[in-house]
């Protein structure tokens, strides 16, 4: 009989072991696009939404504003059946999401940072540490807050001139599935660091630079080793469901719209504003320290948002011209097209960074960019698209620095927002 016990704990052992190393799979999920067209099919959507049946990779907001939703396979004919019981035109983006996925993990066993392929946490920040032995007067390692599972999130402060600049504050990596973002970051990041060109130049050593990778370290290292389609941090939000999303969790009009109070939900708020160790130590951070101008990268829909909602008219002329160089930017050089206006008219959204950063923190500029592509990659970009994503964003982020530094006095001195 002990023989048999002994035979069944090993057994359960190894089955637990196996349990915590199985990996999410997406093999023949599907991603389809729907254009809504009537208020009773965007309804339909916002309904399916609320009720966590699929998951959505963007959201339906107004009408004639694509909606894209990932299906599994086993709800293929529940789904055919809503769109054709609503005639609800849809397309489809993605034949099986696992294959995709299965592209953005790098081959490659390199032990140098580079750009040819997405990094896990760690080789991130050994970057960060590398950067600031081999430039010490320049980079400087910050630990700006602390996550549920005890990481750091880290970051570096850059100052070229070593004097004191405008600061600029870079923010990547909330949401843990956008591997994009926080590869972007590291780009600009290189980018201020080494380039020769006289923008870049002009740009990077007349600030100094608050710049942090990855603000969800947490759901980063999930994604990479659980489940790559992870976006929340991993505190239990119920007896069954882990994580927040850390972009809704903001104490800035929090859990007011475009979140769900279902634990299990990708837009669970959290249970109050600032309930998650990341958003309350790193708020606490950038409370304290000096900047004018933030920004915050996402993936994906090739949208240049920014904070509006506290606007005076001066602060408003000057945001517009801001806006317009950058956009110009971004269109002639790559003819891409992207999708501008304020972030509350785009997302409508509560409790984001942004909007707290602009509202409570009071920084006069702040974007909120959501990177390449539009359509055929999603979250899932390929790695070889790090360089081109990286080198546009760098045209317009050098573009939009420059005509918000050539503002400085106007937005530090005649700016008021009360
Ligand atoms: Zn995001």
């Amino acid at each position: 009989m002990w023989e048999i016990i002994a035979l069944c704990i090993t057994i359960t052992g190894l089955a637990a072991d196996n349990i915590t190393n199985v990996k999410a799979s997406y093999e023949n999920y599907k991603v389809f696009r729907i254009h809504p067209r009537t208020y009773m099919q965007l309804e339909v959507l916002q309904d399916l939404k609320n009720s966590n049946e699929f998951s959505y990779w963007q959201e339906p907001t107004e009408i004639n504003k694509e909606v894209d939703i990932m299906i599994p396979p086993h709800k293929f004919t529940h789904f055919y059946e809503i769109v054709s019981n609503y005639k609800m035109f849809h397309r489809l983006q993605i034949r099986n999401v696992q294959e995709l996925i299965n592209n953005t993990i790098s081959q490659s066993q390199s032990q140098n940072f580079d750009f040819n392929s997405y990094h896990a946490l760690e080789k991130i920040y050994d970057n960060l540490d590398e950067l600031a032995k081999k430039y010490p007067d320049q980079v400087q390692v910050i630990v700006g807050g602390t996550t549920y599972e005890g990481r750091k999130i880290k970051g570096v402060k850059v100052s070229i001139s070593n004097e004191t600049r405008p600061g600029i504050f870079i923010e990547g990596g909330i949401h843990a599935r956008e591997w994009i973002s926080p590869a972007t970051v590291m780009y600009i990041l290189h980018q201020l660091l080494f380039s020769n060109d006289t923008d870049v130049r002009y740009v990077a050593d007349n600030h100094n630079w608050f710049i942090f990778p990855i603000f969800n370290p947490d759901g980063y290292v999930y994604s990479f080793t659980k489940d790559r389609l992870w976006t929340k941090n991993r505190k239990s939000s119920s007896s069954f469901c882990i994580g927040s999303n850390l972009n809704r969790n903001w104490d800035f009009q929090w859990n007011t719209t475009g979140v769900s109070n279902d634990p299990c939900s990708e837009d669970y708020p959290g249970s109050k504003a600032f309930s998650e160790i990341e958003t309350e130590s790193m708020s606490q951070y950038m409370r304290s320290s000096h900047f004018y101008a933030y920004i915050s990268f996402h993936s994906y829909g090739q949208q240049l948002l920014y904070s509006c909602s506290y606007l005076n008219i001066p602060h408003y002329v000057i945001l517009y011209q801001i806006n317009f160089i950058a956009i110009e930017t971004l269109q002639k050089k790559y003819n891409t097209q992207y999708e501008t206006g304020c972030i509350s008219k785009f997302q409508q959204l509560s409790g984001l960074s942004t909007n707290y950063v602009a509202n409570v923190v009071r920084t006069p500029i702040v974007y909120l960019y959501k990177l390449y592509d539009k359509s055929e990659y999603g979250f899932l970009l390929p790695p070889k698209q790090i360089i081109p994503t990286g080198k546009k964003t760098l045209d317009f982020f050098i573009a939009m620095c420059n005509e918000t530094l050539s503002h400085y006095y106007d937005l530090i001195t005649h700016i008021t927002h009360s």
